[in-house]
């Protein structure tokens, strides 16, 4: 039987990253995925003829020199996908009541910008953006030291993003604006450390990026260059377990029986799920399963799929979030080359499982009338509140689908249905950190669960993975 050097358990952007990079390093490599395609969070879906990103509205960071480029070059897959840089001066709109404030990029321009609404806080301005940009570059500088996050070293972890930004800004209008987009890291004001608003929020000040032709241009472009060095990728393969010998991780075996035999094996799941895969004979203490059943999960969402008249409605080359009791975000899908209309526009909020619960041992497509009764009425209300700041958005649909917790469940099997894994706590900081390298021999944790969720922060951790299995020369290849 073959043995891999690595088996990856996972074809999302954690997988698929982890194994063009060990492949490219000359690993053989195969990964696994319970999908009928790959992708995670990055798959597609088709109505009416219509390509729909299912999750996945922007990159930040991919100027040329910025943290995203360097990867993607490393991987040559910038000139594979059709990446379309989103306005400079408002990449996003924040609505607070009623009223738009830009967020622009480069972090002149974007002090430049909000300090023209609030010329008292430009000092103020100022400093928040230092700030953000010091944790993200330190949090850069330990991944090529191959450290990761520390409490320690990082007193981002250990504050709220309600105090980090109090500290810099006074009105509370701005402050209220500046986590205006907080949708993008399911965040709490109050409880999210401010390490995982600054990291997010820089990545995209630095540069934001929409994808031509579907966001899947990213993942099968990885998924092509780990075949075309030689990996493999196998979805329709769900993983049962993680196959134990003397208390090293030695292989995974499928519902179906199969083992697949590899010196190291990756799991880009949920830890919960990962250490459910380990029996007591990986020497797991009871301890440690107990604090990763305890994790508390990110929330899931609810997304509006709209696909829109031909010729009706003008692409917005930018995100628009509204706050409100519960935040909003609408995000255009680029339109093919030449149209200056949008195809199809996504409104996203966040949605607890509570709220589907009753149809929890439901199968997608057989979840009953009252079900799509309740997905409609939701979307009626979803659509009257971006009416507020798009008048011609009723009049110029066409057709509309959408996505609550269950799918998100079923699809890419995350607990209840959570989008960015672990919530993190700035109260338990060092429950929140899985390092990478588990507590089982030869069995490596990668994924939004570890570090930070997003495409920058699964990277991070992608590369944090991978330099413990290669040594943090890998890193230094990508010239980051
Ligand atoms: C609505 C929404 C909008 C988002 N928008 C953005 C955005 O604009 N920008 C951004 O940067 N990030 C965004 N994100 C977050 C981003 O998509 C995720 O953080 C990232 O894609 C997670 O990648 P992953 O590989 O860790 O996890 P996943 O994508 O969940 O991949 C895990 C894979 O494992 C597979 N799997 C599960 N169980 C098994 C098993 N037993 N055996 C084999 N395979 C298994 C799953 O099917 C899945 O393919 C968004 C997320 C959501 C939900």
């Amino acid at each position: 039987m073959r043995t891999y050097d690595v088996a990856i358990i996972g074809a999302g952007l954690a997988g698929l990253e982890c194994a063009s990079i060990l492949s490219k390093e000359g690993m053989s490599v195969i990964v696994l995925e319970q999908g009928a395609i790959s992708g995670g969070f990055f798959q597609p879906f088709k109505r009416r003829g219509v390509l729909i990103d299912s999750s996945v509205h922007y990159i930040g960071s991919l100027d040329k020199g910025q943290f995203m480029e360097r990867f993607f070059s490393y991987l040559n897959i910038m000139n594979k996908v059709d990446f379309v840089r989103m306005d400079n001066d408002e990449f996003e709109t924040i609505y607070l009541d009623g009223k738009p404030y830009p967020m622009a990029m480069g972090h002149l321009n974007f002090v430049d910008k909000l300090s023209e609404h609030f010329p008292s806080e430009r000092r103020g301005l100022e400093k928040y953006i230092d700030s953000i940009k010091k944790i993200s570059l330190f949090s850069i500088e330990s991944v090529r030291r191959g450290e990761g996050f520390s409490s320690d070293s990082l007193d981002a972890v250990t504050k709220p993003v309600e105090l980090a930004i109090s500290s810099s800004i006074s009105d509370k209008r701005l402050q209220r604006i500046l986590t205006g987009n907080s949708i993008i890291y399911c965040g709490e004001s109050a409880l999210t450390p401010f390490y995982v608003h600054a990291m997010t929020t820089n990545s995209y000040i630095e540069s934001s990026w929409k994808i031509r032709g579907g966001a899947s241009g990213v993942t099968e472009a990885m998924a092509e260059s780990v075949k075309s060095y030689g990996g493999e990728v196998r979805c329709n393969t769900e993983i049962k377990s993680i196959l134990i010998n003397n208390m090293r991780a030695v292989g995974v075996e499928t519902f179906t029986g199969e083992k697949i035999m590899a010196k190291r094996v990756i799991s880009t799941l949920h830890p919960d799920l990962t250490t459910k895969m380990v029996g007591e004979e990986s020497g797991l203490r009871e301890s440690y399963r107990r604090r990763v059943s305890e994790l508390k999960n990110s929330t899931s969402m609810f997304c509006l799929y709209i696909i829109l008249k031909r010729d009706s409605l003008e692409y917005l080359n930018k995100n628009i979030h509204i706050q409100g009791e519960s935040p909003l975000m609408i995000s255009f899908q680029p339109p093919l080359r030449g149209s200056l209309y949008a195809d199809v526009v996504t409104i996203i909020t966040p949605m607890n499982f509570s709220e589907v619960q009753k149809w929890s041992n439901s199968k997608p497509g057989l979840r009953g009338d009252d079900y799509l009764q309740f997905k409609s009425e939701f979307s009626e209300v979803l659509i009257n509140r971006a009416e507020e700041v798009l008048a011609n958005l009723r009049q110029s649909i066409d057709y509309t689908c959408s996505a609550s917790p269950l799918t998100f469940r079923d699809y890419v099997k995350t607990p209840q249905g959570s989008v960015y894994g672990v919530m993190k706590d700035y109260n338990k900081p060092l429950s929140t950190f899985l390092p990478v390298k588990s507590r089982v021999e030869n069995l490596y944790l990668a994924g939004q669960s570890v570090n930070l969720h997003g495409v920058m922060g699964v990277t991070f951790t992608s590369l944090l993975t991978c330099s413990e299995i290669l040594g943090n020369g890998v890193v230094n290849k990508m010239g980051l």
